[in-house]
């Protein structure tokens, strides 16, 4: 890059990758800052992705193609104690509620873009910019260098995820269950959520896993052989897909509801610098909503729409400007949060009252037509806000 850089990006993340191609196409001169990966093999998740994440991701031509892609046409969801919800796309006369999308394969695919573009240069370090975003996740390192407190909650949870081939096709359902194990030096259940995601296309056999569990049974979880593991997840969930084969390796991830003091700030010893932070660096939630990169990519199109909408003589470091991002994102992110916390505190409380209570809520809800779909379409992402 000839020219010193408009915006630094810190970490090249899917929420980094994406920021830095759509304001590449802005004509904005990016400078990516990517740390080698610490990463042990490749990620054995899946994520749900709504329909905003999914339009930006099309019109960057970074969407996977099919079997990398699975649409989601059913979700169930089983309670503790007989209740149970279904959402289904038909009921709203959505094709699918969201897609399950293979994620080594879209970090490659924006990789890939990245390389083509040539306003992005993609550095080992940072440099002075007028505008600093940083994308580090949850751990970043910038973020407390840049005196921002980041406020955890830690759940009583980890997220265990690995890939499973099952007998039967899942049909394009996820299916999740709130359920209780028993965890070593406890004498009482502990809450755990777990769900088996569709992959592998249409008509694919295929799951990913993601089970939260309290953090004492992830080592028994892992020291287990692969037939013993795929045991013990029937025996939790029953056999909805027939006998499953462990086909991927076991990652776990500590849980946490965390969200930053402030979002925008000047950069230390210079008021013509400022910085944003977005995605996990800015918040972190509890995965059993699917929420997590939908609300980072939605601070993205957030972000770059503010920077569309800048006037000519403001520059990319004013304060006013980047004020405009952090109010129109924390409140929604706040809500999410509330949404995602509420559940996994009400299905972790334990006694037959709060088990009768959230199981009868849980079958009202499912009747309750007009509210179940709204809250539908919220998490499909159809009143989310999308980069054009
Ligand atoms: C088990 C599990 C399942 C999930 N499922 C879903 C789902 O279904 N749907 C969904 O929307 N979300 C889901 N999430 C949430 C999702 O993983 C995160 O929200 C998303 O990865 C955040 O992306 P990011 O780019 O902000 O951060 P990250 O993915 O953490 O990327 C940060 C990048 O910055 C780099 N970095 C860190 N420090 C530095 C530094 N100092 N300098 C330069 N680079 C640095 C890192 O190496 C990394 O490449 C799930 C999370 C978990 C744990």
């Amino acid at each position: 890059m000839a020219n010193p850089p408009d915006i630094c990006i810190r970490g090249a993340g899917i929420v980094g990758r994406t920021l830095a191609l759509l304001l590449a196409r802005e004509r904005l001169r990016v400078a990516l800052v990517d740390a080698p990966s610490q990463a042990k093999g490749p990620d054995v998740r899946a994520y749900s992705l709504n329909s905003a994440a999914q339009r930006m991701l099309q019109d960057l031509r970074c969407w996977p193609d099919s079997p990398a892609v699975t649409p989601v046409h059913q979700m169930q969801v089983f309670g503790d104690h007989g209740g149970a919800l279904n959402f289904g796309a038909q009921d709203l006369g959505a094709g699918e509620l969201n897609w399950m999308v293979d994620v080594p394969v879209l970090e490659e695919r924006l990789a890939a873009a990245v390389q083509f573009q040539p306003l992005i240069e993609v550095l080992s370090s940072p440099v002075a910019a007028p505008l600093t975003v940083v994308c580090e996740g949850r751990a970043s390192q910038t973020r407390a260098e840049l005196g921002v407190a980041f406020d955890i909650t830690a759940y009583e949870q980890h997220a265990l995820a690995t890939r499973l081939r099952c007998e039967l096709p899942h049909g394009g359902v996820a299916r999740q269950w709130f359920t209780w194990g028993q965890v070593p030096g406890r004498t009482q259940a502990q809450a755990e959520i777990l769900a088996l995601l569709p992959l592998g296309g249409e008509g694919g056999h295929e799951v990913a896993l993601v089970w939260s569990v309290h953090p004492l049974r992830v080592p028994h979880l892992l020291g287990l052989s692969e037939q013993e593991f795929a045991d013990e997840l029937a025996q939790a969930c029953g056999i909805a897909l027939g006998p499953m084969t462990v086909t991927a390796e076991r990652a776990v991830w500590p849980l946490q509801l965390a969200r930053a003091s402030r979002w925008i700030g000047e950069m230390p010893g210079s008021s013509k610098q400022a910085f944003v932070l977005a995605g996990d660096a800015a918040h972190a939630l509890h995965p059993l909503a699917g929420q997590g990169l939908n609300v980072g990519l939605a601070d993205v199109a957030e972000l770059v729409r503010v920077i569309q909408g800048k006037e000519f003589w403001r520059p990319l470091h004013d304060a006013k400007l980047l004020r405009r991002y952090e109010r129109a994102r924390q409140a929604d992110v706040q809500a999410m949060g509330w949404v995602t916390d509420g559940l996994q505190r009400l299905f972790a409380q334990p006694g037959p009252v709060w088990q009768n209570l959230r199981n009868w809520g849980m079958r009202g809800f499912d009747r309750s037509g007009p509210l179940k779909n709204w809250m539908t379409r919220q998490a499909m992402g159809g009143d989310a806000p999308s980069a054009h």
